[in-house]
């Protein structure tokens, strides 16, 4: 993953409500394609999408996060 995916995945899991509503919009259309993402023409993209992959893993690292909370200041 590059850096700035990197920063892309730390954006998503530290906005509040973010990432479920990416979760929820970023989904396949039925036909492959992602049902928010606009791609060439007019067209839609391929799905998963780069915002569907970087979500997922964001819902990975807010699992992570939760299991294994920062220690309390
Ligand atoms: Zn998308």
């Amino acid at each position: 993953m590059s850096a700035e995916d990197q920063a892309l995945v730390t954006f998503i899991v530290e906005q509040e409500g973010l990432l479920e509503a990416l979760l929820e919009q970023h989904v396949d259309d039925g036909r492959g394609q992602c049902q928010a993402c606009p791609g060439p023409q007019g067209g839609r993209r391929n799905w998963p999408c780069d915002v569907r992959l970087a979500a997922d893993r964001a819902a990975e690292i807010a699992r992570e996060r939760r299991a294994d909370p920062p220690p309390a200041p």
